[in-house]
């Protein structure tokens, strides 16, 4: 579950991490209001859950109550990244010499979190590991041991922190890690991480990321997602008891079990096709299901092909048929659709799909092959009977 800057910062300012006072407006008059309240220059920010909004637009400073007023309208009526700006943060404007970065996330691959932090703060990272490699420090923690000082210390050392600045980065450290895992968190991030004239720190922005197998245990937190900020399909899938991730190519994919729905991604790309989504079914799902989570890939206008990968145990392939058959009665489907059907009931189900103009294939790498080929070169859909 991603956060809100604004709830972000709350959590920040709950471990001890310094951020500047604000609060949320929904309208204009409002973020004239709060300007109003906190008195002198203020930041009217977009609240979305995607990044670069100063980029986009979105962060705008305004030195009076009056131009609040006008900025936060702007700000109101944007789209960022396809997202629309509902809320706007209003908050007292910091002046600033310098930013630094300080990130924690999950490193997968020696499984310890990792701290990364960067001199040059207020770019987004990604960009700072291009051009400026060297400008980045990191060092993994011993998840029960937490980060030890004398690792902090040693990047503040090699990144040639002052002693003053440094010994308040220490604290934000700590903190911050105190965020991270009290909150469970798989990603945190500071960016940036504010020097004021005066030298002191303050966190101007905040992304904070709640793996959401936490959150039954971390209370009220739990409903402080934004049910607007999901997609369609997230919820809808949510609500289905379907389990959706969205990736970023063309061919939906559907499987029961996760495993066979990870190597059916695997499958794909190594043929060069690019996956639209993970759906996966689960075990034992009926025809509604399989009609829900039909529904719920066509309508991400990004999928041009569909491919449905059925390995029936628990799960029936005649449910399975029989839910896709009234999905396409219902659903008029027009994205070339291959089916891969074996297992329990496959007489029965192919049966039934035969009747439905529906021509399974029984091997996985088959069907990968022929969604790739159908979604990279449509004419071939003309010719194929796979519709
Ligand atoms: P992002 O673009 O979505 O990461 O939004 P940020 O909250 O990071 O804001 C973008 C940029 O606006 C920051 O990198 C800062 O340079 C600038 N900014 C934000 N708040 C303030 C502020 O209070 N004072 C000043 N001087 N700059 C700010
Ligand atoms: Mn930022």
């Amino acid at each position: 579950m991603k956060l809100q800057e604004h709830q972000g910062k709350d959590l920040f300012k709950h471990v001890g991490i310094p951020i500047s006072e604000g609060r949320v407006a929904s309208d204009p008059q409002e973020a004239e209001g709060i300007a109003r309240e906190l008195g002198g220059p203020v930041v009217i920010k977009a609240q979305v859950l995607v990044g670069g909004r100063g980029k986009a637009g979105g962060v705008k400073l305004a030195a009076t109550p009056e131009e609040a007023r006008a900025r936060a309208a702007e700000i109101l009526g944007m789209e960022i990244k396809e997202e629309p700006v509902r809320k706007v943060l209003v908050t007292e404007a910091v002046e600033i010499t310098g930013e630094f970065y300080l990130g924690i996330t999950l490193d997968r691959a020696p499984r310890m979190p990792v701290v990364i932090f960067s001199t040059e703060g207020g770019v987004e990272i990604e960009e700072v590991a291009r051009t400026k490699p060297e400008a980045i420090f990191r060092f993994h923690v011993y998840p029960l041991e937490g980060p030890h000082p004398y690792q902090i210390r040693n990047v503040l050392l090699k990144a040639g922190i002052e002693k003053g600045i440094g010994s308040r980065l220490f604290g934000i450290f700590q903190n911050l890690y105190r965020a991270f895992t009290q909150y469970q968190a798989n990603l945190v991030e500071i960016n940036p991480l504010a020097l004021t004239a005066e030298g002191e720190l303050i966190a101007l922005d905040s992304k904070f990321v709640i793996d959401d197998d936490a959150l039954p245990q971390l209370g009220e937190l739990a409903a402080w997602g934004d049910p607007e900020a999901e997609s369609f399909q997230a919820r809808a899938a949510r609500e289905a008891g379907l389990n959706y991730v969205k990736l970023d190519g063309d061919i939906g994919i559907i499987g029961n079990g996760a495993g066979l729905v990870m190597a059916t991604l695997d499958l794909v790309a190594a043929l060069e096709g690019r996956p639209a989504n993970f759906l996966d079914i689960g075990g034992g799902a009926s025809a509604s299901q399989m009609e829900k989570a039909l529904e719920i890939i066509l309508s991400d206008s990004q999928v041009k092909g569909l491919f449905l990968n059925i390995f029936g145990g628990i799960t029936r392939c005649d449910e399975v048929a029989r839910g896709l058959t009234e999905a396409r009665k219902r659903l008029q489907i027009e994205a070339p659709m291959v089916v891969r059907l074996t297992g329990t009931n496959e007489e029965e189900g192919r049966a039934i799909l035969h009747q439905a103009g529906i021509s399974p294939v029984a091997e996985m790498e088959e069907g990968a092959r022929r969604i790739v080929e159908l979604v990279s070169n449509p004419q071939s859909a003309l010719s194929g009977q796979q519709r």
